[in-house]
């Protein structure tokens, strides 16, 4: 089954085609890579699904239910940012709490959900924290909860590890994939790198120039010749 659906969706920035044509479905609690060079098309493409940026034509459906008009606390997405755009005059529980006072949760169950994410990431008890306190790799997972504690039917990373070293880089993408499996989440991650490409998808989307140009499981995409 699938959950998504991105049918003939272009979009034309003045004179440039960001996306062009592109359509794909992804099932349900599939990561999917958008991997390519830079300037193929992939953030556009995550912003129109997350609702942050408008189709010029196609159609984007979740749920069979068109995105595109609807208003941002009612999308179906979560998105995180490769700069984590953290609140940093709240502590960590406000950055978590802030989304769901919006909706109006009560207080015991946002206290629930957010003590729960917290630990899901791996920062169980840092909920009194300053956010400038913490690392950069702390902050990153910040953002991830901050995201699911919303609990979007789909997940949008745009290289969300970029501006973190090597070495953090892939513990988190392996925490990444360990907790996306384990919410069964839907997953868009985008990334202009094979590796990460490599040892996180279900299925790798290798985009240029707003189109794609491979789309397969990530041992037939690097199959050796
Ligand atoms: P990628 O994420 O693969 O690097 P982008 O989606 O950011 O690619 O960009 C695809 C193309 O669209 C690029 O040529 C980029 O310059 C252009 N583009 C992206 N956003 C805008 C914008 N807001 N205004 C004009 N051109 C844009
Ligand atoms: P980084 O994201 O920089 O790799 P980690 O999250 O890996 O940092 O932290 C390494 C270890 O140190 C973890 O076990 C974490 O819980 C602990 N830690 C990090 N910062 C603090 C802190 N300010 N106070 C207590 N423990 C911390």
């Amino acid at each position: 089954m699938s959950v998504l659906n991105i049918s003939d969706v272009s979009k034309v920035f003045s004179t440039t085609r960001a996306v062009d044509s592109f359509s794909l479905d992804v099932a349900d609690g599939e990561l999917v890579c958008l991997l390519g060079p830079s300037g193929s098309g992939k953030s556009t493409l995550l912003r129109m699904v997350g609702g942050f940026e408008r189709p010029s034509s196609g159609l984007i459906t979740i749920d069979g239910q068109e995105i595109t008009h609807l208003p941002p606390e009612k999308r179906p997405t979560g998105m995180v940012f490769q700069s984590h755009a953290l609140w940093t005059h709240m502590n960590v529980f406000k950055n978590l709490a802030f989304g769901l006072k919006l909706r109006r949760l009560p207080a015991d169950e946002i206290k629930r959900r957010v003590e729960g994410v917290l630990e899901l990431v791996g920062l169980g008890g840092y909920g009194t924290r300053h956010v400038t306190q913490l690392s950069g790799g702390q902050q990153q997972r910040v953002a991830l909860a901050r995201s699911l504690v919303l609990e979007p039917k789909i997940l949008l990373l745009d290289e969300p590890f970029a501006s973190l070293d090597q070495h953090l880089r892939e513990r988190l993408r392996e925490e990444v994939r360990d907790i996306q499996q384990r919410l069964k989440i839907t997953t868009l991650f985008v990334t202009h790198g094979q590796d990460e490409a490599l040892s996180m998808a279900d299925r790798i989307v290798v985009m240029r120039d707003g189109k794609i140009e491979q789309a397969d499981r990530p041992d037939v995409v690097y199959r050796e010749p």
